[in-house]
């Protein structure tokens, strides 16, 4: 088979590889985007990706900018307003409450929730109308040779390429990054992270709720109305062999634990969809680049899913190899170009984890002095209004 020849290939066509791709063939590269797996078509197939994303600005702007955010809009939900509510007791009950007002930031939403299956499809379709981006599903990445002036990829059809630059974008257990010789470094927590979606009696109002407990947090993301009801997506995280018997009863059963969890914040829980199980994690790669290779999203770094870090960090690798790759269209996958892009996300990954890291550990706690901790933070992270702001525009990556 002949070699084709582009600019820029990249594994994996989940959010981020989509993302990148599409915003680096309107930047006018040739892009080659490959991915085994479709993206399924509606939220009840096997493989749908049952968790959702809160899109905060700084990804939002990325999305406006790659010409894809006007098909995404109309599903996103924004959010508005955070609620933080810290539990204590069996059955839990609130201990302390706060709430997050976007307006004491600026006149836009905290983000905008969508579904990821939903985010994927529209994706897709979108990488199939943009010029210059040859999207391959169906096959995958099978191989890379790496030269000094070239990566030579092999897809899983027997596909030949050579591109200056090879991105990693296939997820965490990322066969590039694993080809390209590049280990990770992985904290385990004992936990899981359940993800489904609920309807339930009590409107959101367009706020989203973390509620702290023993175990970890238990998020509740505003949805648009499911069949005229509020609806909201929802991520549990337990511990792991609490969270295997959580997800192992029937719709009833499971609603009624949700509900109580939930401390009754939305009126009852009711389960609309399947539900998914996700091992928490804080994982890194030991190295961002390798010869023509460079790593991003869940290839690079795996975050436990609070405060909406993940993708949206994720989405940060994006816009950075993006700028890079405007201002230095010669260069891309070269030594400095790739030193360059380490350099700008290496910092701003490695704060996050260690930030998130340390605020899961409390958050999970059940050791009464850091539950004490745990509520009297939340107060003085809210009241104080200066702090207040700080870590409100941290959270939000500006
Ligand atoms: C429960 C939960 C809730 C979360 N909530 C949020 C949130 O609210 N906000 C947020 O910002 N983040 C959140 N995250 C994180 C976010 O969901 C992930 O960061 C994101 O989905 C991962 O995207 P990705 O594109 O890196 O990887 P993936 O979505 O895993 O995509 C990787 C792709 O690579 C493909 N692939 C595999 N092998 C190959 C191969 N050989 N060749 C080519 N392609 C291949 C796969 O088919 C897949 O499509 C959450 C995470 C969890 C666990």
């Amino acid at each position: 088979m002949t070699r084709v020849t582009t600019d820029i290939f990249i594994s994996g066509a989940g959010i981020a590889g989509l993302s990148a791709a599409i915003a680096l063939a309107r930047a006018g590269f040739r892009v080659t985007l490959a991915d085994p797996a479709p993206p399924p078509q509606t939220q009840d197939a096997a493989e749908a990706d049952l968790r959702s994303t809160a899109f905060l600005q700084p990804a939002r702007a990325l999305l406006e900018e790659a010409g894809v955010w006007p098909a995404l809009a109309p599903h996103a939900t924004p959010l508005e307003t955070l609620r933080v509510i810290d539990l204590s007791g069996d059955p839990p009950e609130a201990r302390t409450e706060r709430a997050f007002q976007a307006s004491d930031l600026s006149e836009a939403a905290f983000g905008w929730n969508l579904p990821n299956w939903l985010t994927r499809k529209v994706l897709t379709e979108a990488a199939g109308e943009t010029t210059g981006l040859d999207l391959r599903l169906g096959t995958g990445f099978a191989g890379i040779l790496t030269r000094e002036r070239e990566a030579l990829v092999t897809l899983g059809d027997g596909m030949r390429l050579s591109a200056r630059l090879a991105i990693a974008a296939d997820g965490r257990a990322s066969p590039l990054r694993e080809a390209a010789g590049i280990g990770v470094d992985t904290a385990r927590y004992g936990q899981k992270a359940l993800a489904f979606a609920v309807r339930h009696e009590t409107p959101h109002r367009n706020v989203s709720t973390e509620l702290y407990h023993e175990g970890g947090a238990f998020v509740l993301v505003p949805l648009p109305d499911h069949d005229g009801q509020p609806a909201s997506a929802v991520v549990w995280m337990q511990d792991g062999h609490e969270a295997l018997r959580l997800a192992a009863l029937d719709d009833a059963a499971f609603g009624v634990e949700a509900t109580r969890r939930s401390a009754g914040c939305l009126g009852h829980l009711h389960p609309i969809t399947a539900r998914a199980v996700w091992p928490v994690v804080t994982q890194r790669a030991q190295r961002m680049t390798a010869q023509r290779t460079a790593l991003i999203a869940e290839a690079a770094h795996v975050l436990p899913p609070i405060g909406a870090q993940g993708l949206n960090t994720s989405l940060a690798d994006v816009r950075a190899l993006v700028d890079l790759a405007r201002d230095t269209p010669a260069s891309i996958g070269e030594t400095p170009f790739l030193n360059s892009f380490a350099k700008a996300r290496e910092r701003d990954i490695a704060a996050r984890a260690r930030v998130i890291d340390a605020y899961n550990r409390l958050c999970r706690s059940d050791a009464p002095p850091l539950q004490a901790l745990r509520s009297q933070g939340l107060k003085l992270v809210h009241d104080i209004a200066p702090l207040r702001r700080g870590i409100m525009r941290a959270g939000l990556g500006r």
